[in-house]
Order: C-alpha cells, then sequence, then structure tokens
C-alpha cells in the first residue's frame, strides 16, 4: 500500500502526510491521526466528489479539501499524494527554488513546480495558488511552512513523483545548486523530451 510506502521511506513523520486516488464519483482517502504504516484497508475513507463523506470507520485526513479541490480543477488527476519529506520541504520553508533541469528524471516528472507562499490551508489565497499552478500544468505543489502535494494520473507516477522531488531536493542541498547552475542545458532537455513523445 502506496501510504505506507510513504511512512516506511522517510517521506513522511508521525501521522503526518495522506493520500488519495479518485475512481469514479469517489474519492479514498487515509484517515486523520493514523501513523501511515499501520494503515490497512479497512481504514481507507470514502469520499464523494464534493467531499461528503460516503464510508469508513474514521473522520478523512483533516487535508482532505486540499484533495477535493484538486480532483475538482483537474481532470486529469486521480491520485493526490501530500507529505513532508524532509530536504523538499526545507526547500518550500526556506522559499528555496529546485534546479529542476539538474536531473533528467525531475525535468520530465517535476516541470513545472508550483512555489506557494505560506497561506493558511482553505484561504482564497491558497486555492488560487493552487489553480495558477494547475494552469501552468503543474503536479507538483511546494507549500511553504508545511510540506509537499503532488499529482499524478496513476499512483505509480504520484509516488514516482514525490521520490524525484526529494532526491532532488536533496541532491541540490548537497550541492548547493540553485536554479542556472549544473543545470542540463534546456535546449537538451527539450531535444531529450522530445524522443520520449
Ligand atoms: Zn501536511
Amino acid at each position: 500500500m502506496y501510504s505506507k510506502l510513504l511512512w516506511d521511506r522517510g517521506l513522511t513523520e508521525g501521522t503526518g502526510g495522506n493520500v488519495s486516488m479518485r475512481q469514479d464519483d469517489s474519492v479514498f482517502i487515509t484517515p486523520t491521526s493514523m501513523i501511515k504504516h499501520f494503515l490497512t484497508d479497512e481504514d481507507i475513507v470514502e469520499l464523494a466528489t464534493d467531499g461528503t463523506k460516503v464510508a469508513g470507520k474514521y473522520n478523512p485526513s483533516s487535508e482532505y479539501k486540499m484533495h477535493i479541490f484538486l480532483y475538482q480543477n483537474n481532470p486529469d488527476v486521480n491520485v493526490v499524494v501530500h507529505a513532508h519529506p524532509p530536504y523538499a520541504t526545507a526547500a518550500a520553508v526556506a522559499g528555496r527554488e529546485l534546479p529542476v533541469n539538474m536531473l533528467p528524471e525531475s525535468a520530465l516528472l517535476l516541470t513545472p513546480i508550483t512555489y506557494i507562499p505560506y497561506q493558511m490551508p482553505g484561504s482564497q489565497g491558497f486555492a488560487d495558488a493552487f489553480i495558477n499552478g494547475i494552469e501552468k500544468g503543474s503536479n507538483v505543489f511546494l507549500l511553504g511552512n508545511h510540506g509537499v502535494t503532488v499529482t499524478g494520473k496513476t499512483m505509480t507516477e504520484a509516488f514516482a513523483r514525490i521520490e524525484t522531488l526529494e532526491f532532488l531536493s536533496r541532491v541540490s542541498f548537497l550541492t548547493g545548486a540553485e536554479p542556472g547552475t549544473m543545470e542540463i542545458p534546456d535546449d537538451q532537455i527539450q531535444a531529450w523530451l522530445a524522443t520520449l513523445k
């Protein structure tokens, strides 16, 4: 189960982080206040696509509104993963942009990254910042003073994104690289991406 992987891989701490998946008219989401390592299938909460609870013995993650909002505003998204991985969260807290073209995988999976300065969750400013990112085609959101949210068509895609995001954050921290330094030239990235289409 992917939410267990999130915890076991050190991508989130304590009871932090939450994972959801959209299937037809339902959204299945991890419950609030549980350590992801111990989750079982029966703990998952089913919501309608407007966020009302349909089934489950627990309440949904307190961040369920962000998940619902992302599904409602991006029809291509079927999976939302939110977590607090240490290096990517450090970049978000420090307001440091990442050299996304430093590694081929990060250029492929993360471009473009949306940086959202701290705003109260649930506020209009927070929602607007997500909308701006979605309009740019972003699937990766760094949330200032909080953590990260990634989206994907499939669980594998979303999970690859959060792993790659944390890896890029770690390597850029270890090398001290900033955007514009140690990156693969953009024309080479574009030429490579073209070969994958
Ligand atoms: Zn969080």
